[in-house]
């Protein structure tokens, strides 16, 4: 591959994953930018996040070298300047016992590049409705977390007190604290499962936190409730049984209204590939848009191109609908036939399709 193709590849991946960010965040900064390209890995920055004093510093885990790093801040800030972005300052701090801690995230400290890498852009044209929401957004302070101990036993920091399989420590400083220690001994674990339940415990709760777990397999931590005080639980839990009926009825509504934009989206997806495909039947046009804006699916349709209805999310779609009915790519795949090659033996047939179906 040559220098420029590189080159041109890395830009598509940082605009890509920087509009990525922006669509799903509303804005975007080099961290979370450096998160969606895999340079930085979920688990450290959500850690380091939620103050695990295992991931102290995020600079030096940085999973791709200075020139790489200068390149990608070179197209990402061309692209900021193209699309007219604004600045807006994130804080990024953890939550402790003695309030917010303001994270590091460079490894000396430097006043300068701590702000660089705090600045996130956004949209200039939003209302001011929504400029103070991402602000809020932006500067919230996180959520106290504690760990579900997942080791046989270990032993408090402070006290020694055994701490067995399944209870839970704060981590404060590289010190693993037992609840007693903490001053959280008092408060009671809301498993999940109950998102109103949980909402509501967290917000009549004077003192909270989070629990997580260290899943070994999918090496992530994984949310297994909060802690809140048993009063807090026990107001929510009364709520909850109060206005039971009507949230099952804003429910239904909500889902009403997804499927009619649903319904919308494919009308419109449909009338696009037969656009670009006028060879295609309409009946299939309208199988592929059904297909592939498919909720949570994760196809393309469903991702934010899509849902602008590009065209070139719609030549993928077409492409991978065509790939699945219309060859024997399926079958190679149970076959054992690697992803790569299989694709590679039906690339002729499904040219084929596309060129029926682009001229007629
Ligand atoms: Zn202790």
């Amino acid at each position: 591959m040559t220098n420029s193709h590189q080159k041109k590849n890395l830009r598509d991946r940082v605009i890509g994953s920087a509009e990525a960010v922006l669509e799903r965040n509303g804005a975007v900064g080099p961290i979370e930018l450096f998160e969606q390209m895999g340079f930085l890995s979920p688990v450290h920055v959500n850690q380091w996040k939620q103050g695990n004093p295992h991931y102290e510093v995020l600079e030096g885990h940085v999973r791709c070298g200075q020139k790489k790093r200068d390149q990608t801040f070179k197209f990402f800030f061309e692209w900021v300047a193209e699309k007219k972005l604004e600045p807006i300052e994130a804080t990024y701090s953890s939550a402790s016992r003695s309030g917010a801690q303001s994270l590091k995230i460079t490894v000396d400290g430097d006043a300068d590049k701590e702000a660089f890498f705090r600045t996130q852009f956004r949209p200039a044209n939003l209302s001011d409705a929504k400029k103070q929401r991402l602000k809020k957004k932006l500067t919230k302070t996180p959520d106290l977390v504690v760990y579900q101990v997942t080791s046989k036993s270990s032993n408090c920091s402070e006290c020694s007190a055994e701490i067995f399989n399944g209870e839970c420590i704060v981590l404060e400083k590289s010190k693993a604290l037992c609840l007693t220690c903490a001053d959280m001994d008092h408060l009671e674990f809301l498993p999940s499962g109950n998102a109103t339940l949980t909402r509501r415990s967290k917000k009549l709760s004077p003192l909270s936190a989070i629990v997580l777990r260290f899943n070994r397999s999918r090496k992530r931590y994984e949310r297994q409730g909060i802690l809140a005080t048993s009063a807090a639980i026990d107001e929510a839990e009364e709520q909850c049984a109060a206005d039971v009926d009507q949230r099952a009825r804003l429910r239904e509504r909500a889902a009403e209204r997804r499927a009619d934009d649903d319904v919308k989206l494919i009308d419109e997806m449909a009338q696009l590939i037969q656009a670009e495909y006028p060879g295609c039947p309409a009946s299939k046009a309208r199988s592929i848009a059904t297909y592939t804006a498919q909720r949570g699916s994760g196809r393309v349709g469903r991702s934010a191109a899509g849902r602008s209805l590009e065209t070139q999310a719609i030549t993928l779609a077409v492409a991978a609908w065509i790939r699945h009915q219309h060859t024997n790519y399926d079958e190679l795949l149970m076959g054992g036939v690697e992803r790569h090659e299989a694709r590679q033996m039906i690339r002729e047939a499904q040219q084929n399709v596309i060129r029926n179906w682009t001229n007629s």
